[in-house]
Formats: C-alpha cells, structure tokens, sequence
C-alpha cells in the first residue's frame, strides 16, 4: 500500500524562486539544500505596466518547467519590492513599477501553475535565504541589512521573517539617525538610507572629491570614472579603497560608521546581537565591516555590548531568489 502511494506520488525535489527586480527578474531551481540547479535572467519591462511585467514570470517559470518536472516541484515563491501583503498574496505599488497598484501575484500565478505560490518582500527574501543557506544558517536570530541601491532590511526570529502586526517591520533603511539631517526618498529626513544609499553615497563622495580637487588632491576614485564623477558607484569606491586609495578608505569607514550608528539604535530595541550585511556591499573590503562594528560597540548600551558580531552575507545577488525559493520549501 505504501509503495503505490509512493510510486503514484512523485518526490518533491526542487522548489522554484523568482525574484522580480525593477532591473532584472531573475529566476531559478533550488533543490532542497538550497543549491540552485538552474536559473535564468531577464530585463524587466517595469515602464510597460504590470501585466506585462506578469507575463514575464509566467513565461520564465514555464521555461525552467521544460527542463525540470513540475510534479517534483514543492511550489513557487516570488520575492517582490515594496509592500507586499502576504495573507492574500497581493503586492502594492513596488518602487520603478509604472502603473503599478495592487495585484494579486499569487492568484494570477496560481491559476497558470497548479501548485502552491507564495509572495514576500524581497529584501525579507534575502534574509531568508541567509537563514537558512548562509551568513546566518547557525544564528536563530539576527538583523540583516541590504546595503546597495537604497539601505533594505528584515528581522529573522527564531529562523522565521518577523513581519510585525502589519506586515511591515524591518524597515532599517528609514531609522533617522538625524531629524535635521538630509530629506529622504520617504519623506522622513536624516534616515540613514539618505546618507549611504547608492545615489546618496555616490553624490557624497563627488562633493568631497571637487573639493579635495581644490586643494590639489587627486583620488583613484577620479582615475577610475575617467574623471567624470557622475559615474561614481559604490562599487567605484570600494574597488578604489582596496587600490589603498585613502579618500575612498576615509568615505567607506565614515559609510560604515554610520550604519552602525543605526544598527546600534536597532541592537538596543530588539537586542538581537548578530547583524548580517548583504547587498552590493557585501563584497567590500573588510575595513568596511569592522567600521561598522565599531560604530555599534561605540553606542550602544553597555549590557548589550557583548557577543555584537557583523557577518557578511553569503549568497551575494541570488540571495532573493532562492530565499523566494525557500518560501514554499
Ligand atoms: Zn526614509
């Protein structure tokens, strides 16, 4: 009897993820150890409304259905920007998603694909996916911070994402470090996403290099970028730092001061002790970490102190779609 039973059911072996970026929707296989198998990378047509965008998905996953068999598939997960309302499997107004509003991803899909989906965060995704295959596989909580393009974040509690009532929390991004301090994208100002986000960051560091010009100092940063600064990035800056590039060192470790700052006003809420940094900055020089540890050990509360550690993320830019993939595992 048991046999049949299994003979007639296949063994679920592989889940699939996608993560939808305003860039890229980049989708993949995982199998159960959270190895990715197969994956595939398109440009999406976010200016193009979302039923196109929604096409691309569907099209995607039916792709990676021709290579692998979708009886031994646990399910689909999707991680998306912005809000995204988990109980009915809706995301709302993503960021750099023309006419946007609300749509129920999970239903849409579900219809296509006869098996269970699941929508989430995607920064959540992320961290999810450190849970349980990287930087944090043996921590049963911590705080990760997605440090590139804006500052993202997620709480992992006892392995699980911690929403919040409201499905919101983990936030980091927007905890204002100074209510003077420069306007942010959300309106709030001095949040530290408006100090070391990628536009921010980048603007900052083309400030100090013209002034230092002045001055007669010239950085690799300038050498780099072929003298036109517009075409700083953070990655521009960490490559310099790591070229010995003192300017670079200095805009780096004042960067990562900063976000420890945040952290260490994070750190004394929850007194969560392990933070991961993932993202684009996750393949900095170390100098930037211990910056950042620095920061937290410097101000927050004395009982707290102990045991503060700063992990780098693992899973670099396939963070997303396999925690999306582990969703449904
Ligand atoms: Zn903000």
């Amino acid at each position: 009897m048991v046999e049949t039973e299994t003979a007639m059911t296949p063994k679920k072996t592989y889940a699939v993820g996608v993560d939808m970026g305003a860039t890229t929707i980049k989708s993949c296989v995982v199998d159960l150890n959270g190895k990715i198998l197969d994956q595939l990378t398109v440009d999406t047509k976010a200016s193009k409304g979302p039923e196109i965008v929604v096409q691309q998905i569907m099209v995607t996953v039916q792709e990676l259905f021709t290579k692998h068999k979708p009886a031994e598939c646990l399910g689909i997960g999707i991680g998306a920007p912005g809000v995204v309302n988990v109980n009915t499997g809706t995301v709302l107004y993503p960021p750099n998603f023309a006419d946007w509003t609300e749509v129920a991803l999970e239903q849409v899909i579900r219809k296509t694909f006869p098996l269970p989906v699941s929508i989430e965060n995607d920064a959540n995704c992320a961290a999810l996916a450190e849970a349980k295959h990287g930087a944090g596989s043996d921590v049963k909580d911590f705080i990760f911070v997605i440090w590139g393009t804006g500052v993202g974040g997620g709480i992992i509690l006892d392995r699980e994402i911690y929403r919040g009532p409201f499905g919101g929390a983990g936030e980091i991004g927007h905890v204002s470090i100074d209510y003077n301090g420069p306007l942010c994208n959300c309106g709030n100002r001095g949040c530290i996403e408006a100090y070391i986000g990628q536009r921010y960051l980048s603007a900052r560091t083309k400030e100090i290099l013209e002034s230092e010009a002045h001055e007669g100092v010239r950085s690799k940063i300038q050498e780099l970028v072929e003298g036109n600064l517009v075409r700083i990035e953070p990655t521009t800056i960490s490559m310099a730092a790591q070229q010995g590039d003192r300017t670079a060192i200095e805009i780096l470790e004042e960067a990562g001061d900063l976000l420890g700052c945040t952290l260490a006003s994070v750190i004394n809420v929850l007194d969560i002790r392990t933070v991961v940094v993932g993202g684009g900055i996750s393949a900095a020089p170390k100098f930037v970490f211990d910056a950042i540890h620095k920061g937290v050990a410097s101000r927050v509360l004395k009982p707290h102190r102990l045991a503060i550690r700063i992990l780098r993320a693992t899973l670099g830019n396939s963070a997303g779609m396999i925690g999306a993939a582990s969703l449904v595992m």
